[in-house]
């Protein structure tokens, strides 16, 4: 690892910290933390704090709610947008049952239980997210809003982009917590950014999607913007994706990588692709979390629709970027950054893997605009993205590959919480129904 224990007690004493926050992710996403005073150092350390399971969603029933939270020490970091006289630190944390075990509903013990198969068959796997956003204005009260004064679009420059002194604020943030930064622009809607750090393995990826979000989310708010990773703000505009570039290395090599076939992708990679389409209505529910979610999975906006993959075409689900050698990777265009990162990478690998060890064969792929030709692909009958999160929870429930890598106490507890939303947004009148029936009826 990259410290020890002896290191993070000097870090602490050398860099004045006063507070150290242990993060975990509950099922939906959510990162939750609890601060620690600096003299509790040693303890936590010890794998010694503890806290009430029974209050996080989808962890653990009442009687059974003591939980440890084990922390990771190399994902020691110093917070730079709290004070820098006593300042904080954050250490991500495995949540464990009190015997020492791991806690079955820990998303990130999901995502190593799903690295640890990877492993066995001699594989690690990178991904690269691509985090979209909104930064919108607040109104008087301090209460977010979905205006914007920023016109800008896509790869736009101030003074247009309102957006741009917090983006770079954002930046120089996490660059200071260790993020490669390799990008940031103005994307395509107004209001809207996106932010790429480098690729790394799939369970650092992860926590870096959960401080890249808290990071946003604080730097807005000091700017007297609202940050949102909603999928889909606003109706008529491109909502908000989270491609998902990934990659299995063998031997330090990315298998992905074949320079004798013509597109110098590897027999592995094809499986790996077969897979993902073979799963990616299963797990929809999982990378695509929200009622909201469907709303952006709708043609014309960049967002894929249809079960195709494709080398250079931004309308097919799966793309294959350019580069090749180390950098050759699979581009997954669903998913959405309100997703729980740790269940979403599990769930992809899960697929991928399946398709490795099935063999599968990729259909042909697609250059076409699939957006001019949806009714010809119908006609084919070329499968598609679940319509609702109720589709997309039944074609999970219907899939033992994914269901499986969540495990039975995630997928019981994902399945149940979602449906209850469903259910919820089912029974409500919205505007747009007032619009159509309200006169007409
Ligand atoms: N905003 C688009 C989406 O919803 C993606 C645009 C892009 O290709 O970066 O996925
Ligand atoms: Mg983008
Ligand atoms: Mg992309």
């Amino acid at each position: 690892g990259k410290y020890t224990r002896e290191d993070i007690l000097r870090l602490v004493r050398e860099e004045d910290i006063q507070f150290i926050r242990m993060q975990f992710t509950d099922i939906f996403g959510q990162m939750k933390n609890v601060a620690i005073t600096a003299s509790q150092i040693e303890k936590a350390l010890d794998n010694q704090i503890m806290m009430d399971g029974s209050s996080i969603e989808g962890f653990v029933r009442i009687e059974e709610s003591d939980q440890y939270l084990w922390p990771d020490l190399d994902t020691f970091a110093i917070l730079p947008w709290r004070p820098q006289y006593g300042k904080v630190a954050r250490l991500i944390c495995d949540v464990h049952n009190p015997d020492g075990t791991p806690f079955v509903g820990d998303p990130r013990g999901v995502l190593k239980r799903a690295l640890a198969r990877a492993g066995e068959m001699g594989l690690t796997f990178n991904a690269g997210p691509e985090l979209e956003f909104f930064l919108f204005q607040t109104d008087e009260d301090g209460r977010p809003t979905t205006k914007t004064s920023d016109e800008a679009g896509y790869f736009d420059l101030g003074p247009l982009d309102h957006g741009e002194s917090t983006r770079r604020e954002i930046c120089l943030c996490l660059e200071e917590m260790g993020f490669e930064i390799e990008a940031s622009h103005h994307e395509v809607a107004a209001g809207q950014h996106e932010i790429d750090f480098k690729y790394t393995e799939a369970l650092q990826a992860a926590d870096n999607i959960m401080t890249f979000k808290l990071a946003v989310k604080t730097l807005a708010q000091k700017n007297g913007l609202h940050a949102t990773f909603m999928p889909k703000p606003v109706c008529g505009a491109a909502g908000s994706g989270m491609h998902v570039n990934m990659s299995l290395f063998r031997d330090g090599q990315n298998a992905f990588y074949d320079p004798a076939d013509p597109r110098k992708l590897s027999l592995l990679a094809y499986q790996f692709i077969a897979g993902l389409l073979d799963h990616v209505q299963g797990f929809c529910a999982v990378t695509n979390p929200l009622v909201n979610s469907y709303k952006r999975l709708v043609p014309g906006y960049e967002a894929p629709c249809h079960l195709a993959w494709s080398t250079g075409n931004r309308s097919a689900l799966i793309r294959i970027p350019t580069p090749r050698g180390a950098g050759t990777r699979v581009e997954l265009r669903s998913p959405d950054p309100s997703c729980n990162p740790y269940l979403a990478f599990a769930v992809c690998l899960a697929a991928g893997l399946d398709g490795i060890q099935r063999r599968l064969t990729p259909p042909a792929e697609n250059n076409e605009n699939l957006y001019a030709i949806a009714a010809d692909l119908e006609a084919q009958g070329v499968r598609r993205l679940p319509a609702s999160l109720e589709a997309a929870i039944h074609a999970l429930e219907a899939d033992s590959v994914v269901t499986a890598a969540l495990g039975e106490h995630v997928t019981n507890q994902y399945v149940t919480g979602k449906l209850r939303e469903w259910e919820q947004y089912r029974a409500q009148v919205t505007q747009w129904e007032l619009d159509q029936y309200l006169v007409t009826c």
